[in-house]
């Protein structure tokens, strides 16, 4: 593997200088070579998804497959007006000059891929690196198997590996992967993870966009809707049974609001996620694997033996690596639930006292990727925008702020570096080059030397 590695890496090394000249015709072509080639292995991306994940073929359609739809086709629209280079405002110095902004590839780029939305989260970042006119490496989850070996097989069928090649494997393929000067590295995972992406990435002064994860939480106040804040964060909460980057991970609630909130929750979740009185396995996942099942169990057991209280659900089926979805209360900040991203239909709901306590909270930890706001109170939505930090928020509503291309999308400080969707994507996969034109009626032979006179000028 090592020396297949290195080899279509010198082959895309070569390749770059070809693609940096594609014009937007050709680009696009191949946008549409990737979604042809993606609609022709429809049926393939279901059967894969549902074997790694149990995901229902309503659920990637609608989070996998779609979202990457409409991402080709919002990058095949706008493509002509990212291309183009950006005139920028003179100042007196150059006022004669053409100031342009320059789109160019990146070079040779480098994409690994988590398991939780692992067709979606690899097609997104490849999209914006042909985009952009890269030559782009995919290293997806060797967790989600089955969806890695459809991506390779529509790759390889569809790209010549000079020009996008797929690795599939574990860390060590991504260790020997690392250890190549990639021109960029796209990565979205866990943040200690990224971690150790950014560390090699620093040995080759490679530019990196980190999509990570983290705590994030949803605060609710005592103005909010609280039946449809309920229903909101229940589907936020277990939709792919909880394995979603930008769930919300936990409740902050105003205390006198917590047992109606729980009664809700329950309600919609009941009639989202079960049949009668069992959880419907057609519309509910299954945890990746049994070493994330049995993660989950741990963190409920030690976090009941340090005060929490299981308010709802912790039942679990081994079998089929199904945990039943879980409402902790009783929650305080050093509960162990409270001390890693839960990635599972576990729910901790913490209380507080004045809106103040819970930006507090909030600003004790790291900064989250997306926070979530539910509230019908100008001055308190404004109050916590303000004052606290996060890669995204979500103002009553949960996860739908990934789905318009024309916002930003990533993290901030340990839940992410850079930014992904739509333009975003595709300035992370270019170097925005200065371009100065100078004119003839250039003025720049004014401060040579020698400087005798001159101070007068200033
Ligand atoms: P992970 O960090 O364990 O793995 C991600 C990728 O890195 C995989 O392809 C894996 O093979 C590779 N990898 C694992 N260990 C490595 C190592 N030591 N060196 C090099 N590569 C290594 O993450 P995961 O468990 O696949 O995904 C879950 C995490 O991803 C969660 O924290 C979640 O929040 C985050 N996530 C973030 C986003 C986002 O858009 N910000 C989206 C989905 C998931």
């Amino acid at each position: 593997m090592e020396q297949e590695i290195k080899s279509v890496f010198e082959l895309q090394q070569q390749h770059k200088f070809d693609l940096r000249k594609t014009d937007v015709k050709a680009r696009m072509s191949k946008l549409k070579m990737l979604k042809s080639a993606l609609e022709d292995s429809e049926e393939e991306i279901y059967a894969a998804l549902e074997k790694d994940l149990r995901k229902s073929r309503f659920e990637t359609a609608v989070t996998e497959l779609f979202f990457t739809y409409a991402e080709i086709d919002h990058a095949i629209k706008k493509l002509a007006t990212w291309m183009r280079p950006k005139s920028v405002s003179k100042t007196m110095s150059n006022i004669f000059a053409d100031n342009k902004i320059y789109y160019e590839p990146k070079g040779v780029c480098l994409i690994i891929a988590p398991w939780n939305y692992p067709f979606q989260l690899m097609m997104s970042p490849l999209i914006s690196a042909i985009a952009a006119g890269n030559c782009v490496v995919l290293k997806p989850s060797e967790l989600s198997n089955a969806t890695a070996g459809v991506i390779n097989k529509i790759i390889s069928q569809t790209f010549d590996k000079k020009e996008i090649a797929c690795f599939e494997g574990g860390v060590d393929v991504s260790t020997e992967l690392l250890k190549l000067p990639f021109d960029h590295i796209f990565f979205t995972g866990s943040t200690a993870i990224g971690k150790v992406v950014m560390a090699a990435a620093a040995k080759n002064l490679t530019s990196v966009t980190l999509e990570l994860g983290g705590k994030s939480p949803a605060i609710i106040d005592n103005s909010a809707d609280l039946k449809k804040a309920a229903e909101k964060i229940a589907w936020g909460k277990l939709v792919n049974a909880g394995q979603t980057c930008i769930a919300p991970d936990y409740v902050l609630i105003d205390e006198k609001l917590e047992i109606e909130f729980v009664e809700y929750f329950k309600t919609s979740t009941e009639k989202m996620f079960f049949n009668a009185s069992e959880i419907n396995k057609d519309v509910f996942g299954k945890i990746i694997n049994q070493k994330q099942f049995q993660r989950l169990n741990d963190l409920i057991i030690k976090s009941v033996k340090d005060g929490a209280e299981i308010e709802w659900g912790g039942e679990t089926d081994e079998k089929d690596l199904t945990l039943k979805p879980t409402i902790l209360t009783s929650v305080t900040a050093e509960n162990p639930i409270m001390q890693e991203e839960i990635f599972g239909p576990i729910l901790p709901i913490l209380t507080y006292k004045t809106l103040q306590q819970a930006i507090d909270f909030v600003n004790s930890k790291d900064k989250p990727l997306a926070l979530y706001i539910f509230s019908n109170d100008s001055k308190n939505k404004d109050k916590i925008l303000n004052e606290t930090s996060s890669g995204g928020t979500c103002v009553n509503d949960v996860l739908v702020h990934i789905s318009n291309p024309n916002l930003p999308f990533g993290g901030v400080n340990s839940s992410g570096v850079g930014s992904c969707h739509g333009i975003f994507g595709f300035k992370n996969f270019s170097h925005e080059r200065a371009v100065m034109f100078q004119s003839k009626l250039g003025i720049t032979s004014m401060i040579y030397p020698p400087y005798n006179d001159k101070m007068g000028l200033l």
